[in-house]
């Protein structure tokens, strides 16, 4: 990385162990890396908006906690990237570790009746996560995070497989799309780390603002992560309740939310939460007729799903952003 692209702040040198690929200070005195600041808007908005319905609706305390763990992520790396100093990362990384955990739990437990308790995973993930924060931060090595956080991904990852390929394939887009939207995010996350002094040099060459914000991959990385963890914790949802009552109970609470919605400038305005609980209808729609016939037709089917939650979701984002 070339410290020439950078320039002074707000916030004064960084004391972070990591200075990610966009240039510091670039496009706001007061805001380090402000389109990887930004991006993590995804991930505080509509969880905060998921864990109020969670409470509205009177659902376990898991979801609540999957919700607001996400959304602490986003605040954490807010904070981060838009001072760069060292306790801000640790409140970015820390929680990822933490939500992760939490995740992993809901998981685990999802055939499990409304209500109990698994006190000995409870206790191992707490274990873990005592561990991994104390090693963290003894030794400040960056990589130790990022495998600690790749294998509780992982565990996510084969859980998922495990449940969608024995128990409900029906929910295979759901997790799939959670699944592929995550690892995209990934291969950015990778792309931006290597190809760095590459992004670097063309964003001088273009009209920064324009070509600067969208070749940021780490706020993709922000914004997909953001993205495949909601839908996670939907998924994850789904499995707990059965598709049935989860459908039901989105259709509730889609159907009171209607209550609030209103016109602005002629157009249907729908929040992030609307948005969501519509989409995963959408999908708990279409499930159903492949629950039906997914033993006929499977690879058709699947590619019929790709393309009607691909049309659902344009055109809720057309409503949304319009
Ligand atoms: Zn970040």
């Amino acid at each position: 990385m070339a410290p020439v692209f950078d320039r002074p702040g707000f916030w004064g040198e960084p004391t972070s162990t990591l200075d990610w690929c966009e240039e510091n200070y670039a496009v706001s005195f007061y805001v380090a890396e402000f389109w990887n600041t930004v991006s993590n808007l995804i991930m505080i908005v509509p969880p905060v908006y998921g864990a109020i319905q969670t409470v509205r609706d009177g659902l376990e305390t898991r979801y609540l906690a999957a919700f607001l763990g996400l959304a602490a992520v986003g605040i954490g790396s807010w904070c981060f990237h838009m001072t760069l100093k060292y306790e801000m990362q640790l409140l970015d990384e820390l929680p990822m570790i933490y939500s992760c955990c939490i995740f992993v739990y809901c998981l685990y437990e999802c055939f499990k009746h409304k209500n109990t308790r698994n006190y000995l995973l409870a206790f191992i993930l707490v274990l873990f996560s005592g561990i991994v924060t104390i090693v963290y931060l003894e030794w400040k090595e960056p990589v130790f995070h990022q495998v600690m956080y790749g294998f509780l991904v992982g565990c996510l990852v084969l859980r998922s497989i495990y449940v969608v390929t024995w128990v409900y394939p029906w929910l295979r887009p759901l997790a799939y799309t959670s699944l592929g939207v995550f690892l995209m995010g990934f291969i950015l996350w990778n792309v931006d780390n290597i190809l760095c002094g590459n992004l670097r040099e063309v964003r001088q060459k273009v009209p920064f603002h324009l070509l600067g914000a969208l070749t940021q991959f780490h706020a993709w990385w922000h914004i997909l992560t953001g993205l495949g963890s909601y839908l996670h914790i939907l998924f994850s949802f789904c499995l707990a309740f059965g598709l049935l009552s989860g459908w039901r109970h989105l259709l509730r609470s889609t159907k009171r939310h209607r209550k609030s919605r209103s016109l602005k400038n002629n157009k249907l305005y729908l929040s992030p939460w609307e948005s969501m609980c519509q989409i995963l209808r959408s999908w708990c729609l279409v499930s159903e007729r492949f629950q039906r016939n997914h033993d006929e037709k499977k690879q058709r089917d699947i590619s019929d799903h790709a393309k009607f939650f691909v049309f659902i979701f344009v055109k809720h984002c057309q409503v949304w952003w319009n």
